[in-house]
């Protein structure tokens, strides 16, 4: 028999002002009669079905088992003439197409509804699909948990932040966080309190001590609010799991915070990175429930109060244009962002939302888990290659790092200049200078690079009226052709960024370039850096 949960505490003190002042649109005492059969409603202001253009919309859909689950020729290939025709002949597609008038309305997506004024809620069919695969993969631990649909994780964490949070209060968040979460609570007057990570992400003992030592009197008001991205976490890269998560939510429990937990990312989960001389190439033979249950949980799973507010987004999976995703959050919390939602986007766009529908209907659940399978393999491959190309064109060391910083107990590859031929140097002459440290990432579309900048010669530190180094190697690799993202970009608190001058990072994302220049990415990469700690 199923366990039975509790309903979500009341958390209704962590409103902000904007959020409690927004009045019950009069418009929602009509919701509950929309669809009445029979029903002639002449109370708002909508534009008749009949006068849309589209009788019908298709389109031809991928089948879910599209992307392999191991590397094959074809993804590893750095051809893009052989990949040209391969994929034309390869790619299989089913047709999707929703009427204006669906046969059965309340099954089916209905695009005269999906198109006309909505439910800041999302349509019906999608909630009932996002319903049972929150219920199925996140596995909430409270009973009354409640989904509704907006417009992607950046309007998910900008309502919650309006919603949560009064201007002149602090939010705390990793000491490497994504830049836009901050960039949105700025103008809010609601800065950013950076809490010190380790390889699993944010760190529970840090989080305590900011939390124990904040003074009221001279900081206002102890911070209630968490912004994280635990999974591919943006910029390092790390996966914060269970224990972690359970560490972190027993924290916020005790000290009454909420969570806002950004999770873009979640299905790209790739494990560890090993060797390509110590990798075996074979198929990825796991089911899809033994894959699903060997990723790293949800906070919702250790939710057992409903202080989570979880932000999923379609923009990774399905594409980012389709501008949609969902809250997961207790029923007061979905209500004010629900009330929030209606006076900004209304709703999220009828066209995408009834393709993404179709789509998953189509496909159904077992369908849609293939599909996150298949593209969490792609990923994992993309990773693997890129770090096999900087390995190409660097000579790294990998060691357990135990100095004190986020990368404690991880596998830290090293990087130094690629040896020469040999007869040309002594060993120790051809490792030389420290150049480049990362740890690969295990999850999401990023490589967090540290640059050994306090390894440069003396003369070339610090010159007056000169960028900082990270900014000088930046510029070099962007005039070489590779555009990546300073690490400055990162920091919690811009003003205060958890590192100092000498030591620099930069970000670089292996999702979105093919193999082949993803390979000259790391040539220049290792050509540009060796040149710079040469000069
Ligand atoms: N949150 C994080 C952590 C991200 O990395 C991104 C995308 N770069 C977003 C949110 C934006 O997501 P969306 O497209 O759903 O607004």
């Amino acid at each position: 028999m199923a366990e039975k949960r509790q309903k979500a505490v009341d958390l209704s003190h962590h409103l902000s002002d904007v959020s409690r002042a927004r009045a019950t649109s009069p418009l929602k005492g009509m919701a509950k009669y929309q669809g009445r059969p029979g029903l002639i409603s002449l109370a708002g202001g909508l534009p008749s079905e009949a006068y849309f253009p589209f009788s019908g919309i298709s389109g031809d859909a991928l089948v879910a088992d599209s992307f392999s689950l191991k590397p094959t020729e074809q993804e590893s290939s750095i051809s893009w003439f052989w990949k040209l025709f391969s994929r034309s002949n390869k790619e299989k597609t089913n047709p999707i197409t929703i009427p204006k008038y669906a046969e059965h309305p309340a099954e089916d997506v209905n695009l005269a509804v999906a198109l006309q004024y909505g439910m800041a809620t999302g349509l019906p069919q999608l909630q009932k699909f996002i319903k049972e695969f929150v219920e199925k993969i996140y596995q909430p631990a409270y009973d009354d948990c409640t989904i509704m649909m907006h417009t992607g994780n950046t309007d998910g964490w900008s309502r919650c932040m309006q919603t949560l949070m009064n201007p002149g209060e602090y939010l705390l968040t990793e000491e490497w966080t994504y830049p836009s979460a901050v960039a949105s609570s700025k103008p809010y007057g609601i800065n950013a309190i950076p809490v010190a990570m380790d390889k699993d992400g944010m760190s529970p003992v840090a989080l305590r001590k900011v939390l124990a030592e904040w003074d009221t009197t001279t900081q206002g008001k102890r911070p209630h609010v968490i912004y994280t991205v635990p999974v591919g976490q943006n910029p390092v890269g790390s996966t914060m799991g269970a224990a972690r998560k359970k560490e972190i939510y027993d924290v916020c429990v005790e000290y009454d915070l909420v969570i806002v937990e950004d999770d873009p990312y979640f299905f790209l989960q790739q494990g560890e990175y090993v060797p390509k001389a110590s990798r075996a190439e074979s198929a990825d033979t796991t089911s899809e429930d033994a894959w699903l249950a060997g990723l790293a949980p949800s906070f919702l799973k250790f939710d057992y109060q409903g202080r989570v507010i979880r932000l999923d987004t379609f923009s990774k999976y399905i594409a980012p244009g389709s501008r949609l995703g969902w809250h997961t959050c207790n029923p007061m919390f979905a209500e004010r962002l629900e009330r929030q939602g209606e006076t900004s986007a209304q709703a999220p766009c009828g066209f995408g939302q009834s393709l993404v529908t179709q789509l998953l209907y189509h496909w159904k659940m077992e369908g849609y888990t293939r599909w996150l399978h298949g593209l969490a393999s792609q990923y994992k491959i993309r990773r693997d290659w890129f770090i096999d190309c900087l390995a190409e064109e660097l000579h790294l060391e990998a060691t357990t790092s135990n100095a004190v910083s986020f990368w404690k107990d991880c596998v830290v590859y090293d990087a130094y200049a690629k040896r020469s031929n040999g007869w040309m140097m002594s060993e120790k002459d051809s490792v030389g200078t420290k150049m480049l440290s990362f740890v690969p990432p295990t999850s999401g579309m990023f490589v967090w690079i540290k640059v050994h900048f306090d390894n440069l010669p003396a003369y070339r530190r610090g010159r007056e009226g000169e960028e900082s180094p990270e900014i000088q190697l930046w510029t070099k690799f962007a005039d070489a052709g590779v555009l990546i993202a300073p690490g400055w970009f990162f920091a919690a608190d811009v003003e205060n960024p958890p590192t100092d001058e000498m030591e620099g990072h930069f970000r670089v994302s292996f999702s979105n370039a093919d193999f082949a220049a993803l390979k000259k990415a790391a040539q220049i990469i290792a050509r540009e850096t060796d040149k710079f700690f040469k000069a």
